[in-house]
């Protein structure tokens, strides 16, 4: 009964995250079936509320470090808790969802013998010794701390969706995301943009791990995703790795007065001791995205703040929060 021509049947796993639900909602826009699988680890039906009653949308509560026996046309592999403290608080089951979970997607994609993204991370390349980080760099990665079982998980699945794609002829598309902020992140998420914007908006002490000096390039959600579509939209053969992420550079004390000016809060700031491994700098070279995608993100941090703020003080204040509308 669909028009096969335009409209495809496509599975997003962790659609009911903050990056799945603004792909959830463009996918819809853009006229296709969604069908959203999420355990809801940190994922929550709040992010995808205003889709449940769509009648191209599906939710299914699935954990994909078992396997999913489905039809669809394409796959987006988004499940993963992406902030430090969720993936840390169970991190055997952080691997497996990594590794596990790829398997799972990969063996959907080489069934069905369609398309596959895989949204990996600027973790793989840990904490960097190249600066700003091209795809080309291997990285700099701690296989036993705290934070790898997210960075090594990454990796392994990085590696196994580059052999799908050798043994099998798989096609895939791996972006390499940079921090990346906006309305629909968890406001317990533990990250830092949504940390500091909460505690600004409550005026509460604003919590800086260790002297703040250290970097993060912080790319606005609604840029990523048009990174996002654009690289899927690339012919087969083009995988990447390709980085998406705002090359602006801000150190997280910077990120702390910025947040502090912006909502207008009496915040003060306390510094507390920097967690284990956390990489010092981080920035992504974005040329090959440029040349490749012809991408590059356009919303500063300034204005993207401003957006989340409001996103964050309707979701504290009880009032109900505007469905943010897209571009078809
Ligand atoms: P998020 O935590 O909001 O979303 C992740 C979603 O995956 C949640 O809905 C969660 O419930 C779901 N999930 C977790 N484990 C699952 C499992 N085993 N089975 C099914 N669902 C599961 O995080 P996000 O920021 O939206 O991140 C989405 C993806 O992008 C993740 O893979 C993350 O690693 C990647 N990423 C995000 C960023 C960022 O800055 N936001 C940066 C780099 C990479
Ligand atoms: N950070 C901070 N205060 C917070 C949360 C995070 O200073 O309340 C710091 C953290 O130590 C890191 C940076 O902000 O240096 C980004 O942290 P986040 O967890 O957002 O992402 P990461 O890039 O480390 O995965």
């Amino acid at each position: 009964m669909r028009n096969y021509e335009s409209t495809k049947r496509i599975l997003v796993t962790g659609g009911a995250g903050f990056l799945g639900s603004h792909l959830c909602d463009r996918l819809l826009a853009a006229g296709h079936e969604v069908v959203c699988a999420d355990n809801l680890f940190t994922g929550s039906k709040r992010n995808i509320a205003h889709l449940l009653a769509h009648p191209r949308f599906e939710f299914l509560r699935h954990d994909i470090t078992f396997p999913l026996f489905i039809e669809v046309d394409e796959i987006w592999n988004l499940a993963c808790p992406a902030s430090p403290i969720h993936y840390q608080h169970d991190p055997v089951q952080t691997t497996k969802t990594s590794v596990h979970g790829a398997i799972n997607m990969l063996g959907l994609a080489k069934r069905l013998d369609c398309r596959i993204f895989q949204a990996s991370t600027s973790e793989v390349y840990g904490d960097p010794q190249v600066h700003p980080q091209p795809e080309s760099y291997w990285g700099h990665v701690n296989s036993i701390g705290p934070r790898s079982c997210y960075d090594e998980g990454k990796r392994c699945a990085e590696t196994l969706f580059f052999d799908y794609h050798r043994q099998h002829g798989l096609d895939i598309k791996v972006a390499r995301i940079f921090n990346t902020y906006g309305p629909r992140m968890h406001p317990n998420d533990g990250r830092v943009v949504s940390n500091f914007i909460v505690q600004a908006l409550k005026n509460e002490a604003i919590t800086i791990y260790g002297e703040g000096q250290q970097t993060r390039s912080f790319c606005y959600v609604d840029d990523l995703l048009d990174g996002f579509l654009k690289l899927m939209a690339t012919p087969k053969g083009f995988t990447g790795p390709v980085n998406l992420g705002n090359p602006g550079e801000f150190t997280i004390r910077e990120l702390a007065e910025k947040v502090i000016a912006l909502v207008g809060s009496r915040s003060q700031l306390v510094f507390m001791p920097l967690p284990a491994d956390d990489p010092t700098q981080r920035k992504p070279d974005i040329s090959r995205a440029r040349e490749a995608l012809d991408w590059s993100p356009g919303i500063d941090l300034e204005t993207g703040l401003r957006s989340t703020i409001s996103y964050f003080d309707a979701l504290l204040a009880g009032r109900e929060i505007p469905t943010p509308v897209h571009a078809p």
